[in-house]
C-alpha cells in the first residue's frame, strides 16, 4: 500500500498544552516510524462547553501506512497512555489530548466510530488555520471547495496564534 497523506488534529486545555501536543507527535513517530509535521500552536476559548480553560491545538501532517481505522486506534492508544480518561470527563470538556483524523488522503469514511473528513473541520478556526498553514491549497475532498474559501466565511472565534509562546497583537482572527 502506498503511504496515505493524513492529518490530524491535536487539542489540549490541561497543563503545558505545546508540550502535551509535541509528545503526542512524537509518540505517533516512535509507533508509526513516520515523522509528523507539526504547524503552529494556536490558542482558542473552549467552544461547545464554555467553562473550562483555553485550548491549545495544533495541526499535523505525516504520511501514514496505516488504514484508517488501525490510526484511530493508535490515537486512542496515545491519547489513553498520555492520561486521558474518557471515562471521567465531561464530553467536550478538559482533556490533556484529543487527537483527531482530520484528513485520510482524499478517502470519504462514514462508519460508525469514523467520520472523515472530520465534520468539525469546516466550522472551527482552530483547525481551519493550523491546517492551512501546512498547506495552503487543500480541499474538501467531500466538496472540492478550497478550505481557504471555508474558512474566509467564518465569523470570528478568538483563535490567536502563539509566536514564541506569546500573544500576536493584531489578532484574535
Ligand atoms: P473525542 O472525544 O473528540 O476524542 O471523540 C472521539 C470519538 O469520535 C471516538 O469514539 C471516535 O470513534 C469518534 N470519531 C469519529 N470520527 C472521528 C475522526 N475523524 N477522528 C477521531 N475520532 C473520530
Amino acid at each position: 500500500m502506498d503511504a496515505v497523506r493524513v492529518f490530524l488534529g491535536f487539542g489540549s486545555n490541561i497543563g503545558d498544552g505545546i508540550e502535551h501536543i509535541q509528545t503526542a507527535a512524537r509518540e505517533l513517530k516512535n509507533r508509526t516510524g513516520c515523522a509528523v509535521r507539526l504547524s503552529g500552536f494556536w490558542r482558542s476559548k473552549a467552544r461547545y462547553y464554555v467553562d473550562q480553560p483555553d485550548f491549545i491545538n495544533a495541526v499535523g501532517e505525516l504520511r501514514c501506512l496505516l488504514g484508517a481505522a488501525e490510526l484511530l486506534d493508535l490515537c486512542n492508544a496515545i491519547e489513553a497512555a498520555m492520561g486521558r480518561d474518557r471515562s471521567r470527563v465531561a464530553e467536550k470538556g478538559p482533556r490533556i489530548i484529543d487527537i483527531d483524523i482530520l484528513l485520510y488522503g482524499k478517502e470519504i469514511i462514514a462508519t460508525e466510530r469514523l467520520i472523515v473528513p472530520h465534520p468539525g473541520i469546516r466550522e472551527r478556526k482552530f483547525v481551519l488555520f493550523p491546517l492551512l498553514e501546512l498547506d495552503s491549497g487543500l480541499r474538501d475532498p467531500v466538496t472540492d471547495e478550497l478550505f481557504q474559501d471555508i474558512l474566509a466565511r467564518l465569523p470570528r472565534q478568538g483563535i490567536y496564534p502563539i509566536l514564541s509562546g506569546r500573544y500576536d497583537a493584531p489578532y484574535p482572527a
